[in-house]
């Protein structure tokens, strides 16, 4: 066991690094500049093969520890995801381009969530209940499914990966995860850290690569659940493949189309804040992230002039300066997505209030100079280079327009997941902006600025959500509350508690206390 290889770039499989059994490497990119991180292995059907045989092997003696042995590895990680903070957060602005508050969040939420699961190995997990028949007890006891596939996405690449795999461990799974194509130093630092605390070998284990190698493990008999966070293209495409075969479980969570519903009683400063946060924090690529600002008639116009002048003035910058409170978008072919996104809102009929997508040179940061780590362990060459040149990075700014709410509006109902915004003017009661408001095929994420408690309580009980906030920002998690939608966004809940349904399977135990059968 243990971290003996010199190469750091490859795949971690029962407690080796190992490099890929094909020969194709990808790259990852920093955001900011376009520059090389580092080179992968790209992982293949033969990877993920190794990868689930060992997860399999392991799995009996795994499960025979008891939750505080196990959760006593998770601790370790805990306590170096504390100490390790700010150097791990700044791996996560560099590879994902998210501002540097936001890189060392993801790392904050990823020990919240450690904490959550191994504190959770000392709490009573199932439940006793009365039997029908004197003398017997009966309980539900609950024991692990097997192995665990996990599939994550880039814009968390701490923090989503241990909502899946802390649970599924402390529960006594083994688990085969693969970390996004775009954010593999993310995934290599996490699998150092479940390496050093000395996992045992094949219990946790790291395949680098694209969607073929989610593939791979989503359609391979070994694996018992799939937990995925991603898109809505792919997490419907794994439930309809797990969906087939009895025995087998995928929570997916996914995408939103996520709105503020802004009415006639709003405190239009808690408006004005909670929708530029919620629009272009972290570049608009959170999965809460809100595009659709729906807002009553009688504050419309004050509200919309607030707004665009503050979309107007918010400046794009180097993701590691701590002043930043935009950064680039991931990489070039989500840009051409979001401007497809535009590009359709402008053929439907809206009026763009503020086009800044396509920033102009002068708008750029300056480009650094600084040195600062790559993915191998060595540091860029400083001076005058720098870690790269801003011009080659993948800058947006922000894109808003309003429009008159139609329910075929294809630019009202597919998420753009970039700094894309429509504001809708609505007229009439909380009834109104409800219907505008669930007119989407997703229920992940939404909002409502009101101080009147009986439209705060009809948002609360009919919006179709799964996450809810009053006066708030649609933004922010917290890992004992569940986290997932309803609708397109998600079937499963694969955070925190939710994820010991998905990770367990339940026995109704009867024991009776007699000495004969009556
Ligand atoms: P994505 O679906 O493109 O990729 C997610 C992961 O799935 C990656 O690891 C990818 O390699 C893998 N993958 C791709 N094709 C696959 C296939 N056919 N089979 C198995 N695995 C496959 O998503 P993304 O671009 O990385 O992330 C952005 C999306 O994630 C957005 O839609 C966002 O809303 C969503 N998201 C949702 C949540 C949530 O909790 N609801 C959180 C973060 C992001």
């Amino acid at each position: 066991m243990g971290n003996q290889s010199t190469n750091p770039t490859g795949h971690y499989v029962d407690g080796e690094w190992i490099d890929g059994r094909g020969s194709e490497t990808f790259e990852s990119e920093d955001p900011a500049t376009g520059e090389s991180l580092g080179t992968f292995h790209r992982g293949t059907d033969a990877d993920v093969d190794v990868a689930l045989e060992a997860a399999t092997a392991a799995f009996e003696e795994w499960r025979a520890l008891s939750h505080p042995d196990r959760a006593e590895y998770l601790w370790d990680v805990y306590h170096e995801l504390r100490d390790r903070h700010d150097e791990l957060g700044e791996i996560v602005t560099r590879e994902c381009g998210k501002e540097i508050s936001e890189g060392r969040a993801d790392v904050t939420e990823a020990w919240h969530m450690v904490e959550w699961a191994a504190g959770n190995a000392r709490h009573p997990h199932g439940d006793v209940v009365p039997s029908e028949i004197a003398g017997k007890d009966a309980y539900m006891r609950r024991k692990p499914r097997g192995v665990v596939g996990c599939i994550t996405p880039w814009n968390f690449p701490i923090a989503i990966p241990f909502w899946h795999v802390a649970v599924a461990l402390v529960e006594g799974n083994t688990v085969v995860w693969k970390p996004a194509e775009q954010t593999p130093w993310c995934g290599q630092v996490v699998a150092e850290l479940f390496d050093d605390a000395g996992i045992p070998d094949g219990v946790f284990n790291m395949v680098q690569g694209y969607g073929d190698a989610g593939e791979a493990i989503v359609a391979d008999d070994r694996v018992d659940t799939v937990l995925f966070t991603g898109s809505a293209e792919v997490g419907h495409e794994i439930a309809s493949t797990v969906g087939g075969e009895p025995g087998k479980l995928a929570a997916c969570e996914m995408g939103g189309k996520n709105a503020i519903v802004i009415t006639e009683h709003a405190d239009l400063e808690i408006a004005l804040q909670a929708a530029v946060l919620s629009s272009f924090k972290t570049t608009g690529q959170r999965c809460v992230s809100s595009e659709r600002l729906i807002v009553h008639t009688d504050v419309y116009d004050e509200f919309k002039s607030r707004f665009v002048d503050v979309a107007e003035r918010i400046a794009v910058g180097d993701p590691l300066d701590e002043e930043t409170f935009m950064g680039p978008a991931i990489e070039a072919d989500h840009v051409e997505k979001i401007r497809r996104h535009n590009d359709l809102a402008r053929e439907e009929g809206a009026t763009v209030l503020v086009d800044r997508f396509d920033l102009e040179p002068s708008e750029l940061p300056e480009s650094p100079t600084d040195d600062v780590a790559t993915a191998d362990g060595g540091t860029t060459d400083g001076g005058a280079a720098g870690r790269g040149d801003f011009a080659d990075g993948h800058w947006v700014g922000p894109f808003v327009y309003e429009i008159e709410y139609d329910s075929d509006l294809r630019c009202l109902r597919e998420e753009s997941f970039g700094p894309h915004v429509a504001l809708i003017e609505y007229d009439g009661d909380i009834d109104r902006a409800l219907e505008i408001h669930d007119d989407t095929p997703y229920g992940l994420a939404g909002a409502i600025v009101s101080e009147d408690y009986r439209q705060l309580n009809a948002f609360r009980d009919r919006a179709e959500l799964g996450l809810a906030y009053a006066n708030l920002p649609c933004i922010g998690a917290e890992v004992q509350l569940p986290f997932g939608g309803v609708k397109k966004s998600g079937n499963g809940f694969p955070s925190a508690r939710e994820v010991i349904e998905a990770v367990t399977d339940r026995t109704a135990w009867t024991i009776s206390n007699e000495s004969e059968i009556e």
